[in-house]
This record gives structure tokens, C-alpha cells and sequence, in this order.
């Protein structure tokens, strides 16, 4: 294994080009701030919201709940192509949420004579949807987030976006199913959710994705609150072999670059002939992309490009990155697909633009980052239920359980349990075991 931006890479490879190290003084910087913010959320409310929404956001907010005038002026900004645009993502969302809900199924069954056991899938009361919009107005997010949460059946959809994105969010968040809507950024607004202010609800559980500010305060809150995943600057990995198009995987680096400086990129190839093209391909189209600024600062620092050995070496680093998009440009991709397991959401053959996820085709596009794929999925309807266990007994359950449950709880020295045990065993015999 070699060592390079904090991170240990899988053997077989070699840079074509290698990313910056990483500044860690940076992350420690952003924790402290995070914590002093949410700790002044927590203790003043609103008065500290409003604070940092002028210092952070340069907004100077008498009250930050959208009202239900600014969502109808939002509406009639809308253009329609947009609307109408937004209510076929809309669709599609539903539609996967929907289907992906239905194979969640409740659980009764009888597992012992006597022994009745089974689950419930129960939707989460109140949610609290972060909708990033810092740099850009992100259409598609306040959908990613809220929908699924609408398909599960959820109580009350909470929505927090900054102050400065376009009016036009607030109708989106509405048209998705928000049902309170508050113009708050950043980790105050996840402050705000977990615990609660004078006019903010307490959430049970956060979700979305969001910048480094708002998943470390995500991080730092789990515990008061259920929080989704840490979803951080967007990332973006091709794996390629020598059919692959250079221009096509640069452009869909570029993509994803233009989200965030933060944001990293990189090829993957068994071809060095692939790596050289897609190297200078991304330096030409940079040249003309409007959003050069911020794509040409994530590319230079969080950019690589790298050459494996054999197809093993890619799978591996495929697997090593664990990275929250993943492209598969390769004559045998689908087979591919089928032996890597470290992935947000996999984009197989090169039609399946990591773009038509963003915006529109129907999956979630709030995914793991940071190499959480290695644990957890993106955000989906599942996110937003519990699955909770419930059981019942006849006396044949109890006969068949509970003598292994009091012989058990006494092995453990744990006299309580025991007894809890044996009253149900011996129900003349109360007196005697309590005492
Ligand atoms: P954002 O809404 O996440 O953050 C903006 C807020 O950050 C501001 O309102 C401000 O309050 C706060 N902030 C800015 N500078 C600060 C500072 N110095 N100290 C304290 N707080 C500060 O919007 P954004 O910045 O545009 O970032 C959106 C992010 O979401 C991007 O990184 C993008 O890649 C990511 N994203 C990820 C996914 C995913 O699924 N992983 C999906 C969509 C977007």
C-alpha cells in the first residue's frame, strides 16, 4: 500500500496524476467553528440563527420561515419548462421510492410452536430536509430529499435552505411536499433541526447532503438526532479500459468538479494511452467551461489519474476508493458491476450519465462520500422508516423459552432476569421466586 492525501492505495497502480495532500489543519478549523455554532443554536435559538445567517450569509432575517405568500410568488417566478421539468423528476423519484418501498414488507411468523415474532416498517415522524444551495440552485435537491421522505408517510417535512438561494427553492421544496420551509444555511441549520428553536421544530432525523460545514455538524449532533449519512462534497471515479472515450470521461469529471472545489475526481484505466488523452482532454475543456473557477480548483487539487497494472488492480481501486459515483467505461462493464461492492450508486456503460442520477432519471442522488460507501448506501425511502421488531407467546413459546432464559440470566449472575423469567414459566408460584 502507498500513501498519498491521507488516504493508502491499493498496489498496481501508477499516477498519470496525483492529487494535492490534503490540508487536514482545514478540517480542524471547520470542527471548532461547527461546534461553537451549534453550542450557540442549542443554548440561544433564534437570536443565534439570525446571527449567523447575517455573519455567514450576509442576511439580516426578521423571521426565517417562509411564508406561504413568498411560496406562491416563488411558484409564479417559476418558468414553466422548469416546472414542468421538476414534476417529471418528481415522478420519477416517487416512482422508484415507491417501488423500492413496496419490497419492504412487514414480518409475522412463527418461528417456535408458540413463538410469534415479526417486524413493522413505520415511517420516521418529523424530518428535517437540508437542501444545499450555497453555490448553486440546485433544482433536483429539495426532491432527492423530500420526496422519499412524502412516500414513506412521514408526520411533518421540515426544509431548511440558505437564505441566499433563488426564491425559486422555495416552490420546489413545496411542489416536492415540505410542509414548513426555513431559510437557514449551514451548520446553523442543522443546530437548528437537532435541537430546536423558538420557531425551527426538533426533527427526529436529518438528512441531504451539504458542504464540509454541514456534515460536520451532521457529525456532530448524531446522537440528539438520526442523521442519514455523511453526503460531503460530491466525488466522481471512472474505471476504464481501452474502448473508453476520453472526451465523454472528461466531461463527466468536469461535471462533478464544477459542484465544489472540494470535490474529488479521477480516472482509473488499464490504458495509459485512455489516461494521457483524458488528461489533456479535461485541461481543453476546462479552457471553455464557464465554471472553470471552481472545476479547474477542485481538478488541480483533488484530480487524479491513474494507470492499474491489470483489471484487478481496477476493481481493487474501485473498491479502495469506495467513492460515491462510480463509472464503469469498459467493453465488459456489466460484468464489472458484478464483482465491485465499495459504491454510492453505479453508473454501468458509458449512456449512463452520472448527470441524468443528479437531476432527473429517477435514483437518489444524495449519496455516501469520503469512502462511507463502504458501509452504508445512498439516501432512499428506507431511510426514512424504521423497521421495528415486535414479539408474542403461548405457552408452548414459554415452555420452550424461558427455562434456557432463567438458566442464562443466572449463568450471568443476573437474578433480575431470572425471575422475569421463571414468573411466566411458573405462574402458581409467584411467592416462591420473589422471594
Ligand atoms: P451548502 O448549502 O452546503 O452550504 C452553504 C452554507 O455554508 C451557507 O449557508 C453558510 O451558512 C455555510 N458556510 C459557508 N461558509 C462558512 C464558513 N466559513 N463558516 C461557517 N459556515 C459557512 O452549499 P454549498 O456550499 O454550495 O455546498 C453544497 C455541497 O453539497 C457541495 O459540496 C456539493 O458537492 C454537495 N452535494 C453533495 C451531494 C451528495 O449526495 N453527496 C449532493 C448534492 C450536493
Amino acid at each position: 500500500m502507498t500513501q498519498t492525501s491521507g488516504f493508502s492505495r491499493p498496489d498496481g497502480i501508477r499516477y498519470v496524476k496525483a492529487p494535492q495532500a490534503a490540508d487536514t489543519s482545514e478540517q480542524s478549523s471547520i470542527s471548532d467553528s461547527v461546534a461553537t455554532i451549534i453550542e450557540a443554536v442549542a443554548t440561544e435559538g433564534d437570536a443565534a440563527v439570525r446571527r449567523f445567517g447575517l455573519q455567514f450569509d450576509k442576511a439580516d432575517l426578521e423571521t426565517t420561515e417562509v411564508t406561504e405568500q413568498e411560496i406562491e410568488q416563488a411558484f409564479a417566478q417559476f418558468d414553466p419548462q422548469s416546472l414542468a421539468d421538476s414534476r417529471f423528476a418528481i415522478e420519477q423519484v416517487t416512482n422508484f421510492a415507491e417501488q423500492q418501498l413496496a419490497t419492504m414488507k412487514p414480518l409475522e411468523i412463527e418461528t417456535l410452536p408458540g413463538v410469534h415474532l415479526g417486524h413493522r416498517i413505520l415511517p420516521i415522524r418529523t424530518v428535517g430536509c437540508y437542501v444545499p444551495g450555497g453555490r448553486y440552485p440546485l433544482y433536483s435537491a429539495p426532491i432527492m430529499s423530500i420526496v422519499p421522505a412524502v412516500v414513506a408517510g412521514c408526520d411533518e417535512i421540515v426544509a431548511c435552505l440558505p437564505p441566499n438561494t433563488h426564491e425559486t427553492m422555495f416552490a420546489l421544496c413545496r411542489l416536492a411536499g415540505a410542509h414548513r420551509i426555513f431559510k437557514i444555511g449551514g451548520a446553523q441549520a442543522i443546530a437548528a433541526m437537532a435541537h430546536g428553536t423558538e420557531s425551527v421544530p426538533r426533527v427526529d432525523k436529518i438528512v441531504g447532503p451539504g458542504n464540509a460545514f454541514v456534515n460536520e455538524a451532521k457529525r456532530q449532533v448524531f446522537g440528539s438526532v438520526g442523521i442519514d449519512q455523511l453526503a460531503g462534497p460530491s466525488e466522481i471515479f471512472t474505471i476504464a479500459d481501452d474502448t473508453a472515450d476520453p472526451r465523454v470521461i472528461a466531461a463527466d469529471l468536469l461535471a462533478q468538479a464544477e459542484h465544489d472545489v472540494h470535490t474529488r475526481v479521477g480516472l482509473a484505466t488499464t490504458s495509459t494511452e485512455i489516461a494521457e488523452q483524458t488528461l489533456a482532454a479535461i485541461e481543453a475543456q476546462l479552457e471553455s467551461l464557464s465554471t472553470r473557477d471552481t472545476a479547474g480548483q477542485a481538478w488541480a487539487r483533488q484530480g487524479e489519474i491513474v494507470v492499474c497494472e491489470d483489471r484487478r488492480a481496477l476493481i481493487d481501486y474501485a473498491d479502495h476508493m469506495a467513492t460515491e459515483h462510480l463509472q464503469i467505461h469498459a467493453a465488459d462493464a456489466h460484468e464489472l458491476a458484478g464483482e465491485i461492492r465499495n459504491y454510492g450508486s453505479l453508473f454501468i456503460g458509458e449512456a449512463a450519465s452520472v448527470v441524468y442520477s443528479d437531476k432527473c432519471c429517477g435514483t437518489n442522488h444524495t449519496l455516501p462520500t469520503m469512502a462511507a460507501a463502504r458501509y452504508t448506501g445512498g439516501l432512499w425511502v428506507g431511510t426514512y422508516v424504521k423497521v421495528c421488531t415486535h414479539q408474542w407467546m403461548e405457552p408452548a413459546g414459554v415452555a420452550e423459552v424461558a427455562p434456557r432464559a432463567v438458566r442464562q440470566s443466572q449463568a450471568e449472575g443476573m437474578e433480575g432476569h431470572a425471575r422475569a423469567a421463571a414468573l411466566r414459566l411458573y405462574p402458581d408460584d409467584h411467592d416462591r421466586i420473589l422471594t
